[in-house]
């Protein structure tokens, strides 16, 4: 068989969880809480599923849903998009990720991808016959150097891809980074996709720059949503894009063809969860905050170096005190030997900078969760 996908394994995340499971190791490796969905949540969808939501659901998303995202929107981000025209529910920000990439890169166009980036990126690109070209962010903070994307952006260039709060970094674009993308991309077609999963988690009183509160950006790009990261609820697979009404039409052709529609009962849930308790996302950063803040101390007691972390729910340490191996082979050995599965960074990159030593933790966990792994963190 010719694959597709010569450069394509199974995707790390499945790889470190089932290592954590065979060895008994605390997961602090995938990105996931281990710690419930609000209780308003789960009962709304336990109601949906009794009160007869279980056939398709509308192809674009159930429109009390796409209105309670289009309030929540302009609420939060200044900006209303019309739930009808601009608003497409996906089964996660994976699905969404897939569609956009699909709706408008053809065989032989560029895809502008800052490294490291999130693994789906890539293979959604190849799949769509395009070519990712990588530009590397800072090693250290994980900003991105502009100049460096000007130069990869060529005739060619169909699309540039973003993701702030970042995974895995945490790193933040700031209001300066969206005025000079702005003008990057002025004059030119390119559509920007903007990964804003993490949007919600945010620290340190930084406020989230959402591509959605800058209608010059805007205007050609598609933005997309986690419900799965904003909830609590990664296992169900809902999110969300919001798009001018053009670039969603193209969206809702890959996305009728791919899914068709996502699970119903979800949906008439979040709809009342978003309007009912908006504290729940207004709250989410001081939440993970304290679980940061918390953490960071702690690592504090264990040779590992833990790098700043402004948003997300992932802690980047440096582990060159410990050891010399590479990241990968580092992060079997924490999870077969010690007993703490993190997850490595090479892959999320095309050409990983040589002797980088950093591992990735993920702290949406329990404190009892996080205390089991640090005690084992102290013995390295
Ligand atoms: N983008 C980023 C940056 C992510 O971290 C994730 C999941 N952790 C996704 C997209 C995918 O989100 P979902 O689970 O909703 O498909
Ligand atoms: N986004 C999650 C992470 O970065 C993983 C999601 C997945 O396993 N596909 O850990």
């Amino acid at each position: 068989l010719q694959t597709k996908l010569p450069k394509v394994g199974t995707t790390i995340f499945a790889v470190m969880s089932q290592l954590a499971s065979e060895h008994g190791a605390v997961n602090l490796g995938q990105g996931f809480p281990d710690f419930a969905p609000p209780s308003r949540l789960l009962d709304a969808v336990e109601r949906a599923l009794r009160s007869g939501h279980n056939q398709y659901a509308p192809m674009t998303g159930i429109p009390a849903l796409r209105q309670a995202i289009a309030a929540k929107t302009e609420r939060v981000y200044g900006h209303r998009p019309d739930a009808d025209a601009e608003i497409t529910v996906t089964s996660g920000a994976t699905e969404a990720i897939f569609d956009a990439v699909h709706a408008v890169v053809r065989a032989g166009d560029e895809v502008v991808v800052l490294d490291p980036a999130y693994d789906c990126y890539d293979p959604a690109i190849e799949l769509a016959g395009g070519r990712a070209v990588h530009v590397p962010l800072d090693p250290r903070t994980f900003a991105p150097d502009w100049e460096r994307v000007r130069q990869a952006i060529g005739p060619r260039t169909r699309m540039l891809m973003i993701n702030s709060p970042h995974n895995p970094s945490g790193a933040m674009l700031t209001a300066a980074d969206m005025a000079t993308l702005a003008a990057l991309l002025r004059d030119t077609d390119i559509v920007l996709l903007s990964d804003e999963v993490y949007e919600h988690i945010v620290f340190d009183g930084a406020r989230h720059e959402s591509v959605l509160r800058y209608p010059e950006l805007r205007e050609r790009a598609y933005v997309v949503s986690s419900f799965g990261k904003t909830y609590h609820c990664t296992g169900w697979k809902i999110g969300y894009c919001v798009a001018p009404p053009a670039l969603s039409a193209e969206f809702r052709k890959v996305h009728q063809y791919n899914v068709f529609c996502t699970f119903n009962p979800a949906q008439h849930a979040f709809a009342e969860m978003i309007e009912a308790e908006p504290e729940h996302y207004e709250q989410l950063g001081a939440f993970y905050e304290e679980k940061r803040d918390r953490f960071r101390e702690q690592l504090l007691q264990t040779r590992l170096e833990p790098l700043p972390v402004p948003g997300g729910y992932f802690q980047l340490v440096d582990y060159s005190a410990v050891s010399d191996l590479d990241d990968n082979a580092f992060c079997r050995w924490l999870t077969i030997e010690h007993g703490v599965c993190a997850i490595p960074l090479s892959p999320f990159y095309d050409a990983p900078p040589p002797g980088q030593r950093l591992a990735r933790l993920c702290f949406a966990k329990n404190p009892e969760t996080l205390d089991a792994a640090i005690s084992r963190l102290q013995k390295l």
